[in-house]
Parts: structure tokens; sequence; C-alpha cells
């Protein structure tokens, strides 16, 4: 994302650095050469070597100042030396003149180990110094931070802040939202030709905000812009803006816009564009700092003609929480919002990235697509990158289908677990996802197909059965609503059907929540249920979630338990039937899931209604896949 070079606005800064840095190495080195053995000078080695040292307290040292023959102090008060009669000796001193002297006097030779402080002096001095420096940065900071030279360069010496240059994005490195590049094409037009634009008196929006998901590829459409327009792009974050030093982000903001005019025409992007554009009732702390980044945000937007050639484009996952001010004609008036690509979007995105890849040719990304509803471009970026490490660590030649496939497990559901299962933990998972599984296919059509089933731990879950969709969905029927209720319940329904009601588990507790999700959405808000009728008894806005119903009476609340209770209770006794009267099929499923812990739903089919219904070519010898007993 960054990968252009970073900015050094100003080189005097980092130059001066560099002389007090030379200055301060060769200090070092100085006195690693000249002055390394100090400590000895004076001191016979020998003598220090033949007996162990002894220890004088200091008044040791004071009262038997005539037996010392040599004394070395080194600069942390410590003193060594022998005593007349030879035996080293150590000893704490406090360094004062009066007891040097009266050493010295009785005929010790004293030498004072003070090569160190040549260097902590230099050290001080270049502490004191630097110290200096940041408080004559810091009071110019706090005066509003225009000022000159220093000020200047070490905000732009601040390396993650602005990354700039030509970039080589264009459109074509974006895929899957064909309609807002449309959108951004006439900026580009502007950008290529602004005489004509001029001559006309054509207004083109300075500001444009792009909203989105993150990984929605803002960024990368801001880049493409400048790309494809051949114009210099600046990169910047709201949340740059904001810091401890009051004063910094406007300081900023002055500075980059400048940085903007002296390279005009060109796209400054700014990032997380809430971190200052934050509504000014809604935020909470540091209110007046970001309110004067915001303020003079608006006043650099206000302030450059339109033929200067700046486009401003600032990108937010919140665009509801942007202080309307920002929003205003002649700053950010147009708005461009960014959806999660579509399953078709997918396919393009995943057919854009795959040319990074060396990928089987057998891989079909429509199927990516299909399994990967809600995932932004970023996400489906990084799933082929993961899938390649799959491969690499499988020691693949190619990235195969399964690489992908468990990728895009690891990425949903948690990498695999190696856990260790009681047997009986595994059968019984088997036999609740077979549940699952034979229902899932007696409703496919009305339902998704599935896709798998297995009981490999991943994440939460002891084992899964994964449906794919074959189309982008926008709504539901009451029908599939229906069906996908006794689905979720027929694992719950197969623990008890095989094991009893007593050993029924807590595995089944996911599978609940999601079918009380759905039908508290259908029959509160979505008005599929006649008891119920068409009144929306609850907060629509938050998929099914339990929020104390607001305009229903008590009666109608007590009307919406029980009719969520019916819902439940007839696709429990739904699947129940079926799965009694196939519990033969299911046990197989289970036998099989059982002997090789992962079907696919073509291998599921074969299971249920025989070969011939399996779109396999019909083999004498039944393939390793079908032959579910190895
Ligand atoms: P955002 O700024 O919306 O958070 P980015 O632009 O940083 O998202 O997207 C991150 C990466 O995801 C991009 O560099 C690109 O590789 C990939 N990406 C996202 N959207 C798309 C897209 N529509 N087409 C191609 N790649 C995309
Ligand atoms: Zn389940």
């Amino acid at each position: 994302m960054k990968k252009e070079r970073k900015i050094f606005n100003r080189k005097d800064g980092s130059k001066f650095y560099l002389i007090v840095f030379i200055i301060f190495f060769v200090a070092l080195i100085a006195r690693v050469l000249f002055f390394s053995d100090v400590q000895n000078t004076n001191v016979n080695p020998e003598e220090q070597t033949v007996k162990a040292p002894i220890e004088l307290s200091f008044s040791d040292v004071l009262r038997r100042s005539d037996d010392i023959k040599t004394m070395n102090i080194s600069k942390d008060n410590t003193a060594n030396g022998v005593l007349k009669d030879g035996t080293p000796y150590k000893a704490v001193i406090a360094y004062n003149p009066e007891m040097l002297e009266k050493i010295s006097n009785s005929g010790a030779v004293i030498s004072i180990d003070n090569s160190a402080s040549t260097v902590d002096t230099m050290y001080k001095w270049f502490s004191i110094f630097v110290g200096g420096l940041f408080l004559f940065w810091l009071l110019k900071m706090l005066r509003g931070g225009n000022g000159g030279g220093i000020t200047r360069s070490l905000i732009g010496q601040n390396p993650t802040k602005v990354t700039t240059g030509k970039t080589k994005t264009t459109f074509k490195d974006v895929a899957g939202i064909d309609a807002e590049k449309q959108e951004l094409m006439e900026v580009v037009d502007f950008l290529k030709n602004r005489e004509k634009f001029k001559a006309l008196g054509a207004r083109v929006p300075r500001g444009i905000l792009l909203s989105g998901e993150p990984g929605t590829g803002k960024t990368l459409l801001a880049r493409a812009v400048a790309g494809e327009a051949n114009v210099p792009f600046f990169a910047t974050s709201g949340s740059d803006f904001s810091g401890i030093i009051v004063g910094l982000g406007v300081a900023k903001i002055k500075e980059i816009f400048e940085l903007a005019k002296r390279n005009a025409p060109c796209i400054l992007f700014i990032d997380e564009i809430d971190a200052i554009g934050q509504s000014r009732s809604k935020h909470s702390y540091n209110d007046n700092d970001r309110e004067q980044t915001l303020n003079q945000l608006l006043i650099e937007m206000d302030g450059f003609a339109n033929e200067t050639g700046i486009i401003v484009i600032a990108a937010t996952n919140r665009p509801d929480m942007l202080d309307a001010a920002l929003l205003r004609p002649g700053r950010f008036d147009r708005q461009i919002h960014i959806d999660l690509p579509n399953m078709e979007g997918r396919k393009d995105i995943l057919n854009l990235h795959a040319k990074k890849f060396k990928i089987d040719e057998k891989v079909a990304m429509i199927d990516v697509a299909r399994g990967t509803t809600g995932f932004s471009g970023a996400d489906l970026e990084n799933l082929l990158n993961e899938a390649a490490l799959h491969a690499v660590r499988s020691n693949h030649k190619v990235v195969e289908q399964s690489d992908i496939e468990e990728a895009r497990d690891k990425i949903l559901m948690g990498p695999k677990k190696n856990r260790k299962m009681r047997p009986e933990d595994i059968k019984l998972t088997a036999y609740h996802e077979a549940g699952h599984a034979f229902i899932g296919l007696h409703y496919e059509g009305i339902t998704d197909p599935i896709h798998k089933a297995t009981i490999v731990p991943r994440g939460h879950a002891l084992g899964m059965v994964q449906h794919l969709p074959i189309d982008d969905k926008v709504s539901m029927t009451l029908e599939e609503i229906r069906a996908n209720l006794s689905v979720y319940l027929a694992g719950r329904v197969s623990e008890e059907i095989f094991f009893g009601n007593k050993k029924i588990t807590t595995g089944a507790e996911n599978d609940i929540k999601m079918a009380t999700r759905l039908v508290r959405y259908s029959v509160t808000t979505a008005g599929l249920s006649d008891k119920i009728g068409l009144v929306s008894v609850n907060q629509a806005n938050t998929f099914g979630q339990r929020i104390a119903l607001e305009n229903a009476s008590e009666k109608t609340a007590q009307a919406v338990d029980e009719e969520i209770r019916s819902w439940m209770d007839s696709a429990y006794k739904d699947a129940k039937n079926l799965i009694m009267k196939n519990k033969n099929t299911v046990e197989k499923i289970a036998k099989a899931l059982l002997d090789k812990e992962t079907l696919t739903g073509d291998e599921i089919k074969e299971i249920v209604f025989g070969k011939k219904a399996s779109k396999k070519t019909v083999a004498k010898k039944p393939t390793k896949k079908a032959n579910a007993k190895k």
C-alpha cells in the first residue's frame, strides 16, 4: 500500500543530525582507542592478581591512609590499589580533595580514571543539546507551528506520514467496482484536460469522499485516479493528525496542503478522515485540538481555487459520523459509496489477483467467489495469498483448489484444530453433521447446495456442513426460511435419534442461535408470520437481534415469543420426521464421514441417491471417491 518513496522534504534537519552523530561516534572511537586501559595505569597487574583484594570501608581508607601505596580511583567512586605490604584492596570512597591530599601526603601514588568522563561530558552536553532542541521545537509547535525550518523539517521527517510519488496504479488494477470507476473517470478527465473544463466554466468537485468497509479498495481507487491522470499522489491518514502535541494537527494540515499546492495538479488522499472530521457533537476527548485541525482542513479546502488542480479524496468507513461542515458544497460534496463486491465482482477481483500466483487451471474462480460472500477486495487478495502459502507448505506445484478451500476455511472459521477428541465425541459429531447434510440435501434447490460436510474441528466448531449460494441473494422466501430452519435443527435431531435424548450435546448451540435469529427476524421484522401480521415490532436495523420490543404491547410481545417457539418446534418436528424415515441413509453419511472426515456435496449425493444420480461418468469400477469404505 505504501510502496512509494517516503518524503523527507527538507534535508537540512537530517544533515544536522548526521553531523552530531558523527561527532559523537568519533568521540566514542577515540575513547576506545586511547583511553581504554587507563584503569590499570600505575597499578602493577601482578600485584592485583596475586591475592584477592581485601575490602576496605571508607573509614578504613581514611584511617589507614599511611598504609596505602597506590590508589586508582574510577568514576563510579570505587578505588583499588595495593597497600604498602602488597595486599591488593578495593574500597568505596567519597571523592573529596582533602582525602586525596591526605593519602598522597603519605606517599601513595594516586591515579584518577577520568577517561570515561570525557565521553561522559560529551554525552551530557549532547543530551542537553538534544533536550534543548526538543524544547525549542515543542515551543514552536505550541505557538501554532507555522514557523520555519526546524518545525517543518521535523514534521516532514515523520516517516509514515506522507507517502507520495507518481503511481503506476491505474483503473486496470481495480476490479469489480465498475460503477465507482466510472464516476471517477470525470475527475481523471478534469485533471487531464483542465483547460477544457475551465473554458466551459464547469465546476469540478474539489473533494470526493469514498466510503465503504475497510479493504474495499478506497485507497486503491484514489491511487488509480492519480495513475490514470498521471499526476502525483499524496497519501496521509486522518489519524496522523491527532497527536499528543496540541497544534500539531493544524501544522500538519498546512504542511500537506502546501506540499500539494507545490505539486499541483495532484491527488491528495486522506484516509480515515473520520479521525479528524468526526461530527463535533459526537466526540468526547481532545475536542479542542481536533476541532482546530478540522477547521484548518476546511480553511485549506475553501482556500484553493478550482483551477489549481488539487483534488482531495478522503476515505472513511463511517460516513455517518462526519461533521456536516465537511460535506458542504466546495468541500467533500461528491460521495461515492463502495459496497462489498457481489459474486461477479468477487470473481473479477480474484481473477485479477490470480495473475500474481500460479494457480491450477482447474480452479474456477466463480466457485471461489460463491464461497466468499462478504469478503472485501483485500480479503480476497489475502485469501489467494494464504492459499499460495498453503500450497508451498504442501509442496504443490501450483495453487490447487484444496489450498484455496483450506485458506478460506481458515479465514472464516479459524485454523484446523489438532484437538484430541474422544472417539465418542467424534462419532456424535459425525451423526450430527450427517443430520444437517441429509436435510440440507433433502431441501436442495430451496436451500443453497451443499458444498461439503466435515468433522475436522476448526475454530469453535467440531464439524460443519457448508452450503454455497448459486447467486447473490437479496431476500429469502418463506419456504426457504422454513427449510433452512429444518437444516439448522437437523444436527440436534440426529443426535437425539441415534443417541437418545439423554446424550444430546451442547454442540447444537450455534445452530439454535442462528435458527432463533432467523425466526425472530422473520416474525418481528419481515412480516412473515400470520399470527403477528404485517407489523414491525422490533427495531429492524440489527438483523434479528433481540432488542426490547419497542412498539409492541405486552400481548404482542407474548405472541411473538409463542410464534418463535412454534416455528422452531415445527422445524424440529419436520427434521425429526425426515430423519426417522431415513435413518439408514443418515447413518451411511455418518459412517462415511467417520471414514473420510470430509465429504463433498457430490459424494453425499452419491451416498443418498446412489451412483446413477451423481454427475460422474459411469465407471465399471467404483472410483475411490465413490467407495465409502476404502
Ligand atoms: P481501503 O482503502 O478501502 O481499506 P485498500 O484500497 O487499501 O482498501 O485495499 C487493499 C488492497 O485490497 C488493495 O491494495 C488491493 O490489492 C485489494 N483490493 C481491494 N479492492 C480491490 C478491487 N476492487 N480490485 C482489486 N483489488 C482490490
Ligand atoms: Zn450443527
